[in-house]
């Protein structure tokens, strides 16, 4: 039966990966994968991951099953952090998560249960595995306009003349903050105007939060999933992996907020519900790692310093960049770059651009030109603006 089975097309960013670590020459630069690096490459565990696996491997007794939901301490941890004041907690059902992806995916399944047939709106650009999902899980998905190509910056005007055509029953996806892949997120201004229009057409707001803290600071890259949640229904998935710097420990949260306690309560038994049919307990580690430190004072005052550190050395990067830019070119073109939100910038070149600059420069970023900021540092930042001068940008 095996022989059944057809190969599966290449995942971009690992073959791309790949195509880096085969790549012998010693000056090559990687800004492809979404991964946080600091100024030595490294991908640290931040200091506060590291004192708290200390006090969990000092006080476990037991690694006995938790609940579906996972430890209730982590989302009563988790959803105030993302939520503030927005939404009485009662009002939020919340589960455990194999990552950020396991609540994107939990949360398409939700979707479908609810509302069978329910289209799926995507912002275009997306993160690819969105699509890849929903076309495994067999729902329907329709973009919506996103990303203008010219400014580099959001088509309010296409995103929402776009959105006006949901129905009732549908779900739409948004990026919380930092949207990957193109950095450009949505003013306050036009966030409202979508979720009224989201609102009046009676369809549901979905929000993919992966990079929380990234962006602004915690407080403000939370505004947007706050004003939504604050307005009614919604689902949100959280990823912990990039904030807590935790990838591999698979952290993440689902959360549904309903209008009222006793929809919770339902919304809740569903969540648990759909947990069990797809692996029954989530994983346990990287939760408890992010209750004990937001549990803690001292290591939550210490994991929002190290988190700033991380968000102002990407905005220090940026600001480099386009400086060294200006200087270049004698014009302002490429500060899109400082108007960029979070870990990515999509910098607007051709496939051919983006070609010419791995083969000259050993540059190496995603082929819609995407590139992971993290992945520069200050000796690198400026090879990478003469690349992208000499490619023609
Ligand atoms: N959503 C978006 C938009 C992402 O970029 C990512 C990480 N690449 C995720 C969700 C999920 O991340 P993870 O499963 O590693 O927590």
């Amino acid at each position: 039966m095996l022989d059944q089975l057809k190969d599966q097309p290449a995942d971009k960013i690992l073959s791309l990966m790949a195509a880096f670590r085969a790549d012998p020459r010693p000056e090559k630069i990687d800004l492809g994968v979404g991964v946080y690096k600091d100024a030595e490459g490294r991908t640290p565990v931040m200091r506060a991951v590291r004192e708290a696996e200390k006090r969990i491997w000092d006080g476990e007794t037991t690694k006995t099953y938790t609940a579906l939901a996972g430890d209730p301490a982590f989302a009563d941890a988790l959803v105030p952090l993302i939520l503030g004041p927005s939404v009485p907690r009662a009002q939020v059902a919340a589960v455990a998560t194999p990552g950020g992806t396991g609540a994107v995916r939990q949360g398409f399944e939700l979707i479908r249960m609810m509302s069978p047939g329910a289209t799926v709106w995507v912002p275009e650009p997306t993160w690819p595995n969105h699509l890849s999902i929903l076309r495994h899980l067999g729902m329907t998905v329709r973009g919506y306009r996103y990303f203008d190509e010219a400014t580099l910056a959001v088509d309010a005007d296409g995103m929402l003349a776009d959105l006006g055509g949901v129905q009732a029953g549908d779900a739409v996806l948004l990026h919380g903050c930092c949207h990957n892949p193109t950095g450009a997120d949505p003013d306050p201004a036009t966030w409202s105007k979508v979720a009224d229009l989201l609102r009046s057409r009676g369809a549901l707001p979905f929000i993919d939060l992966a990079y929380l803290g990234f962006g602004d600071s915690l407080e403000l890259d939370a505004a947007a999933t706050r004003m939504i949640a604050g307005s009614g229904e919604c689902l949100i998935a959280a990823s912990c992996s990039k904030n807590f710097g935790i990838y591999r420990e698979r952290t993440g949260l689902l959360m549904a907020v309903a209008g009222d306690e006793a929809t919770a309560k339902v919304a809740q038994g569903n969540l648990a519900h759909l947990n069990r049919q797809n692996f029954s307990f989530p994983p346990d580690h990287g939760a408890r790692i992010v209750s004990t430190i937001l549990g803690d004072e001292g290591l939550r005052a210490d994991w929002e310093a190290e988190l700033e550190e991380i968000r102002t050395g990407m905005l220090t990067l940026r600001e480099g960049l386009a400086a060294e830019l200006r200087r270049l070119t004698n014009s302002d073109r490429f500060d899109f770059l400082t108007r960029h939100k979070g870990m990515f910038s999509r910098l607007g070149a051709s496939p051919e651009q983006v070609e010419a600059m791995r083969r000259d420069h050993g540059i190496y970023m995603v082929g819609d030109s995407r590139i992971n900021v993290a992945g520069l540092n200050a000796r690198t930042m400026p090879i990478l603006a003469q690349a992208m001068v000499a490619a023609g940008l």
